[in-house]
């Protein structure tokens, strides 16, 4: 196992607080690990800001071939790489080796095609006399700050983007879930030139506020809480950072009763709990048409209660524990308020699962009311909520009424009505009869609270990159 950050092409610990990092499945600690003192942030700064001089000017096939090698180590190294993940998050092994590490590697490989695709408008004489040209360069030193739901996949999303622009990174994965950043760091110093990509461990309130506030950094990319966003806000402001926010989320679910229930059921089952709901667009906030609204919880009450999870053999596992017993309290103190209303009613679920590890059960709230607490704020945990509404753009008015704006989803078989409440739904995201699904030529991000700034997608190669004018006269 990697306990080494990357500094400048070379391996070295931290030497500050020491920081246990568990296996949430049992709760126990896999092992401790220092974190970066502010001499070791400093160099890592510092060795990015050299690198940029020459990797900045390199061109995008030459870092197309770069992003290209890093998406076929991923490939290599697939088994390792998910059993170490699997071990740190506790997710099912099935889900990391067959879903998310070649998501992984996919999204470097897209960023590796996008960057030689990366056009601007041409040339033109917009004033007698003189040509313009717009050119799309590197923004400088990039801080990354990635959470702990998808370490290797956020790593990606930041990385490949930020990389294919020209620029050069700091990266600080979660203290929580630093074990797959540290195994990608050692197989990219074999692939990247001395500085290019460095990988610094430690506490936010630490290691992650000295990166975000550090002069030398040009740009703050950021997954994580509101809070944690505008944090980064407050320090990007002294020195007039770029900064691209991805926070919370919660997203509004819209069933209309002449949704297909099977589909809206089997549907709810997989994307309101993958990753133990642990996920900034989980489908955790539903709103059910009247007709249709009885029907739906008893079906998703009973489908989520076959939910196979702390199962010995892992490979039937369908959701993982929470990350920490801390996260675990917290959604159990969500539940927990919802027994003082009674128009509540928990139909599956809602208690903490007895046995070691930080498992909470997948749970049903029926009943729940726009204004309820469970309907506005992010829980984060295999928690679902489901309001009845009886007209159509009161569900409208309702799925809009949050202070966050990732994503969302529709469920009718009328394709106008799709339509017409796609088109007023204040959210980055809206699927229609699906939910959740991503794809790295399609852009994620949010409105609202839940920030700015895209992942994946040209959009997300334009973000890392600075537009340019260039005048010649003639
Ligand atoms: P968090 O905000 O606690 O931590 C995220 C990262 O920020 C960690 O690396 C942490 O160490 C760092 N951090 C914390 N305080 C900091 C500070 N003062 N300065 C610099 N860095 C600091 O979030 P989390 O608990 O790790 O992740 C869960 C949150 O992330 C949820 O709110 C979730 O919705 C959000 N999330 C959003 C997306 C998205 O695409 N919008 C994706 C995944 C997760």
């Amino acid at each position: 196992m990697e306990t080494n950050m990357l500094i400048g092409g070379s391996f070295e610990a931290g030497t500050d607080t020491e920081e246990s990092v568990l296996n949430p499945r049992s709760g126990e600690t896999i092992l401790k690990l220092a974190e970066a003192n502010s001499d070791q942030i400093n160099r890592a700064v510092g060795s990015a800001r050299a690198a940029f001089a020459h990797w900045s000017r390199t061109t995008p096939s030459e870092r197309s071939a770069k992003l290209l090698a890093i998406a076929d180590a991923v490939d290599a190294n697939l088994e390792e790489l998910a059993q170490l993940e699997a071990l740190n998050c506790g997710k099912p092994i099935n889900e990391v080796r067959n879903e998310e590490v070649p998501a992984v590697a996919d999204c470097f490989r897209y960023f590796a095609g996008a960057v030689r695709n990366m056009h601007t408008s041409a040339a033109g004489e917009y004033m007698e006399g003189h040509t313009s040209m717009v050119r799309r360069d590197p923004i400088g030193v990039v801080a990354s700050i990635a959470p702990w739901n998808y370490p290797m996949m956020m790593m990606a999303w930041k990385l490949a983007p930020a990389l294919a622009g020209g620029n050069t990174v700091v990266l600080k994965p979660s203290e929580q879930t630093p074990l797959t950043a540290l195994r990608l760091a050692k197989l990219m110093a074999d692939i990247l030139p001395e500085g290019v990509v460095n990988v610094v461990i430690g506490q936010g309130a630490s290691v992650g506020n000295t990166l975000i506030s550090h002069p030398d950094v040009d740009m703050v990319s950021i997954t994580g809480d509101v809070a944690t966003g505008k944090k980064v806000l407050q320090a990007a402001s002294k020195t007039v950072k770029r900064t691209h926010l991805e926070l919370g989320g919660k997203a509004p679910v819209i069933v209309f009763d002449d949704a297909d229930l099977s589909r809206v059921v089997d549907g709810l089952k997989a994307f309101g709990y993958y990753n133990a709901g642990q996920d900034c667009t989980a489908a955790c906030r539903i709103y059910a048409g009247s007709k249709v609204y009885e029907k739906l919880v008893a079906e998703l009450s009973s489908a989520v209660s076959t939910i196979v999870y702390d199962n010995a053999d892992d490979t039937l596992n369908e959701i993982p524990p929470l990350i920490s017993m801390r996260q675990r309290d917290r959604v159990a103190s969500f539940v927990e308020r919802t027994r003082e209303h009674k128009h509540m009613e928990i139909t599956t679920g809602g208690v903490i699962h007895s046995g070691s590890g930080f498992y909470y059960q997948p749970t049903v709230i029926a009943g729940a009311l726009q204004s309820d607490e469970i309907v506005q704020r992010e829980v984060f945990g295999p928690v679902v909520s489901v309001t009845r509404f009886t007209d159509p753009d009161e569900a409208v008015t309702w799925a809009n009424d949050s202070d966050y704006g990732l994503a969302s989803s529709i469920w009718t078989q009328d394709v106008g009505r799709a339509m017409d409440v796609s088109a007023r739904l204040r959210y980055g995201c809206t699927w229609i009869n699906t939910h959740f699904m991503l794809v790295n030529e399609m852009p994620h991000g949010g409105l609202k609270q839940s920030g700015y700034g895209k992942d994946m997608s040209m959009y997300a190669l334009e973000d890392y990159t600075a537009v340019r004018h260039v005048m010649i006269a003639h």
